[in-house]
């Protein structure tokens, strides 16, 4: 069996096959250890699959948003001259909740939207707040914590 003697790719001399340096330039052949293997995830921004039930929680605070930004809006800006002045001064400053409360759910609903982990607590505790609106709010608090205590759903938070 003849072996082949390869050629160093730099100067061209004949080398043996298994050396790692060329012995008249000195240039690296074969790299020296093997390349470590690539993980699954190392250094590459870690893809998370949202469960459907994330979607539609943070769809459902969007569309809350919605609600209560156009509630605020309607609040502030449907004033009548006529209420007396404490009034109006009252309704302005529910107004300015409603829209702080619309702003603070679309913040919620990105959150979630983008699997935060302060979202997933958030959305439990409002969850937790949301029990006492009986029975609708209730029902879908009670939907929403069982949902968001799931070890799977959990695992989704980072
Ligand atoms: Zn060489």
């Amino acid at each position: 069996m003849v072996s082949e003697m390869p050629y160093c790719y730099r100067c061209g001399k004949e080398i043996e096959a298994n050396v790692k340096f060329c012995w008249n330039c000195g240039v690296q052949l074969k790299p020296l250890e093997a390349p470590a293997p690539l993980l699954p995830h190392a250094g590459v921004p870690r893809i998370s699959i949202r469960p459907s039930g994330v979607t539609i929680l943070a769809v459902l605070y969007w569309l809350s948003a919605i609600v209560a930004i156009l509630g605020g809006l309607a609040y502030v800006a449907g004033v009548s001259y006529f209420v007396p002045l404490a009034f109006l001064t009252l309704l302005w400053i529910m107004g300015a909740v409603l829209i702080a409360i619309g702003v603070l759910d679309i913040l919620i609903g990105w959150g979630l939207w983008s699997l935060r982990k302060w979202a997933r607590t958030v959305a439990i505790v409002l969850a937790v707040v949301g029990l006492i609106s009986f029975p609708i709010g209730t029902v879908i608090s009670i939907i929403t914590l069982w949902y968001l205590f799931k070890p799977e759903v959990k695992a989704c938070f980072a």
